[in-house]
């Protein structure tokens, strides 16, 4: 993803495939320890923070959750669904951190943050320069946010839902903490490791049918199509995908198709889907 200029700097040929299950045992093979930006996987996550704090129906009103059919960073979308997006497009996703319950950018920040280490299992760090080398280009999601904002669906200033979005991107996971998440929600919302309640087992399903029709962005169809799985990915080059009540698989390879999708990680996934 060239246009977050640190990202270029990633060795290309890193590949590492992972499953979770529910109890967590975790089978993997590769590059599955290296820490990349977690960018869009964490979507999905922010989205469970928003209906556990306030509710599905908050989630669907106040954001959306038809899936748009283009690009993730569409501004066109965003025109064209001026009412409606949903929380894994970067409009929504903006919109959903601007939701969160906070009184401080600092608490936003922290409770976004908090929110993705609980289902991690572990404490998550943002990986500093790439927080820098996206915010200081952020001008498309600028646009956004403040379009959002002119319209009244946006939830708090607008350059602070920039920042909190733009951080929540850059937070550094494996391909292991993404399996480990993925499992939690294949495990109703608890974490296999801490056995903390992350997100209420009623709106997991709500959730994972967000991934299952929006998770792919432009090609969602395609990878339902063809996989069947509820799944994230993100432009670090990572994926999630949920088989729910049994095991997550996630994988990381950086080089991205046009759509923004990881190919290795999908083409591993789906296969993997298959033959189990
Ligand atoms: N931070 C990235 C952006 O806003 C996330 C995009 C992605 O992973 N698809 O463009």
């Amino acid at each position: 993803a060239d246009y977050i200029p640190i990202l270029t700097e990633t060795p290309s040929d890193l590949f590492g495939v992972v499953i979770v299950t529910k109890d967590g045992k975790v089978y993997s093979a590769g590059d599955v320890d290296y820490q990349f930006s977690i960018q869009s996987v964490s979507k999905p996550f922010t989205a469970a923070l928003v209906m556990t704090q306030q509710g599905p129906a908050v989630l669907k009103e106040k954001i959306g959750v038809e899936p748009t059919g283009m690009a993730f960073n569409s501004k066109l979308a965003l025109a064209v669904y001026e009412n409606s997006v949903n929380p894994l497009v970067n409009a929504g996703a903006i919109a959903a951190v601007s939701l969160v319950q906070a009184t401080s950018e600092q608490e936003r920040s922290n409770k976004v943050q908090q929110n993705l280490s609980d289902f991690a299992g572990r404490p998550l760090a943002v990986l500093e320069k790439v927080y820098e080398s996206e915010y200081s280009t952020a001008f498309g999601n600028r646009g956004i946010a403040n379009l959002l904002y002119n319209w009244g669906r946006l939830y708090s200033d607008p350059e602070e839902a920039l920042r909190v979005y733009t951080r929540e991107c850059s937070v550094g996971v494996s391909a292991k903490d993404l399996g480990m998440m993925g499992a939690t929600l294949a495990n109703g919302g608890v974490n296999p490791l801490t056995k903390k309640q992350v997100m209420p087992a009623k709106h997991v399903p709500e959730l994972l049918a967000v991934m299952a029709t929006a998770g792919f962005y432009d090609e969602s169809g395609d990878w339902m199509f063809t996989a069947g799985l509820p799944a994230k990915t993100g432009v670090g080059g990572g994926i999630v995908a949920v088989v729910p009540g049994r095991f997550a698989i996630a994988a990381f390879s950086p080089r991205l198709n046009e759509a923004g999708n990881s190919v290795r990680s999908l083409k591993a996934i789906r296969d993997i889907a298959g033959e189990l």
